[in-house]
């Protein structure tokens, strides 16, 4: 390894241009200091990243994205399951889906309950709030000037429209904003578009700053390890065009490298637990079991039918259909290119009696080829998919070897445990209820997936493991909390290290109800207001 050059100084230094990277970028730039954000890979470029529609071709693109991989295990059938994550400016918000779902009160004050004070709902409301634009305007919940455009989508299929009605005949109640004031029920899904584009953090938060001299931004810019010296983080080396780069920090940096790549950077600069840092050969300098532990991800199954006298996307996606979409999204920048992955969502209960929801059902008009990962099908299809919103089960992220370049181990340990297996036979009864009631049972030609004689508890398991995939949410490896698991106290510091944070998804404690691109920008907005106090 070639020697690290005396490179840079700065006040600030982040980890990560990700959805957390460039909202730190952003508000600790503002103060005036200066501020080092290094990504490892390249600037945004890529056309696909900015039509809504694009996400399906980009997510096995290695220009973009790291391409993980889950290990194999019983609870996926012995499958190892594909994990994108964006490696690019604006990381995963580069490549994502880009619903905005903020998830439930009862989230963040369960969060506070476990010690984490100052994280309940009152308390991040005015940072979800500080963060977005939303197209309907501010008030007490919702935010209309912040820099991140909340928008709904600007064409709905009549399919949506029939399952928002189907799910209502089923007993859900219509929820108009499922981030305002009642998350529970079903509702039209938001997105984080600025009207045809999206609006990536990178888009907003980091095109915001970069006018700001005081503000460095290096992209293939691969971050390899943290300088301790007498317990206080000090700078950080980066591989940049085959160079060693050294920084030096004379106040914070900050880990947004998010849930996989945190937790690696800590273990390879010996932060981490001990056993493990000592078999790879590494010199423990701080020993936190939680480093690279409490991996929590939604892992989710779907309800597929076969559509009938109703256009689905599958046929909007190729021939003439296809023609006339593009020339649309073009003249008037709506239509089918402007969806993103779910046009209507359901938060409901497994089970009376829960405080709150555990289940999130997400309605797409389209249908995929049950062999061909994000192909669809040639024929109309629609599909429900069941996700358990606050799954037991948990696993871990492991560094492999002390060489930054070997890809860490990623073990979800999906369905160890029992009970979400119950909340999934739930989530899929309550589908199968909706697609059943008249709205959308005139649209159902037949049920392709789970099938209609996959009905017991086995049967539907096996489906679960043999069929199941990501929802890409992993978060929890870099925990905050209060006890001897916790990575990172409240304040976000890492336990035991001065002059260094985690702000990204990794430091959920446990997951949110709904998707995690919006709770993680609110936790950078946390993060840095906590920096410049
Ligand atoms: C395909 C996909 C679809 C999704 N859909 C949705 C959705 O619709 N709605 C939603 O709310 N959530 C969605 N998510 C989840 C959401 O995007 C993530 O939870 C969120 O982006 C996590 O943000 P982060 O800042 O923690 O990490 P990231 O956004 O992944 O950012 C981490 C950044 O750090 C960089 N990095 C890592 N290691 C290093 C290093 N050593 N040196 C330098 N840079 C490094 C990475 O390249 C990356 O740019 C989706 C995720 C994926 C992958």
């Amino acid at each position: 390894m070639a020697n690290p050059n005396a490179g840079i100084e700065t006040d600030f230094a982040i980890i990560g241009a990700g959805s957390a990277g460039c909202v730190l970028a952003n508000r600790l730039s503002a103060s005036g200091a200066k501020v080092l954000l290094l990504e490892a890979g390249p600037p945004d470029r890529h056309p696909m990243i900015h039509i809504p529609a694009g996400v399906k071709s980009l997510l096995y693109d290695a220009r973009v994205n790291w391409n993980y991989a889950s290990e194999p295990e019983a609870g996926t059938a012995g499958r190892a399951i594909h994990w994108p994550r964006g490696r690019v400016l604006g990381g995963s918000h580069s490549i994502n889906g880009m619903l905005y779902v903020r998830g439930n009160p009862a989230d963040y004050d369960g969060w506070a309950q476990t010690g984490c004070r100052g994280w309940s709902y009152q308390d991040v409301l005015p940072l979800f709030k500080q963060s977005e634009r939303y197209e309907q305007g501010g008030d007490d919940i919702r935010g209309g000037d912040g820099p991140m455009p909340v928008e709904h989508y600007r064409t709905i299929l009549p399919l949506t429209h029939a399952f928002v009605s189907a799910a209502q005949q089923a007993g859900f109640p219509l929820t108009p904003d499922y981030n305002g004031a009642t998350q529970e029920g079903v509702g039209y899904s938001q997105m984080t578009r600025r009207g045809r584009w999206r609006a990536s953090t990178a888009r907003t938060f980091l095109t915001e700053a970069r006018t700001r001299p005081n503000l460095r931004v290096e992209t293939g810019a691969m971050v390899t390890r943290l300088t301790v010296e007498g317990g206080r983080c000090t700078g950080l080396v980066f591989r940049q065009g085959g160079r060693d780069i050294q920084v030096a920090v004379s106040r914070e940096t900050v880990l947004s490298g998010g849930a996989v790549n945190s937790p690696q950077i800590l273990q390879l600069s010996g932060i981490g637990p001990a056993d493990h840092l000592q078999t790879l050969g590494i010199e423990v300098v701080r020993n936190l079991s939680g480093v690279g532990a409490n991996l929590s991800d939604h892992y989710v199954t779907r309800v597929a039918h076969r559509v009938r006298d109703a256009v689905s996307i599958n046929e909007l996606s190729r021939g003439w259909r296809l023609m006339r979409e593009v020339a649309r999204f073009f003249a008037r920048g709506d239509g089918a290119l402007t969806f993103g992955v779910t046009s209507a969502m359901v938060f409901c209960r497994s089970r009376e009696g829960l405080a709150s929801p555990d289940l999130q059902l997400l309605f797409t008009p389209a249908s995929y080829d049950p062999d061909k990962p994000l192909v669809l099908e040639r024929q109309p299809g629609m599909a429900t998919v069941i996700c358990p919103t606050r799954p037991a089960s948990r696993g871990t992220v492991m560094a492999e070897s002390p060489d930054p370049m070997v890809r860490a181990k990623i073990r979800p340990n999906y369905l160890s445990d029992r009970d979400d297996l119950r909340v999934m036979r739930a989530g899929i009864d309550h589908a199968r209820r909706i697609f059943a009631s008249p709205a959308l049972a005139k649209f159902s030609a037949s049920e392709l997936f789970p099938g209609p004689e996959t009905t017991d508890d086995d049967a539907l398991a096996q489906f679960a493991r043999e069929r199941g995939t990501t929802l890409y949410h992993p978060v929890g490896t870099c925990k905050m909390g209060v006890d001897e698991t916790a990575v990172v106290d409240p304040e976000l510091r890492v336990r035991g290290i001065e002059g260094l944070r985690v702000a990204d998804a990794s430091i959920m404690p446990f997951l949110t109800t709904g998707n995690t691109n919006a709770p993680t920008i609110m936790i950078a907005e946390k993060a840095a207001k906590m920096m410049l106090a």
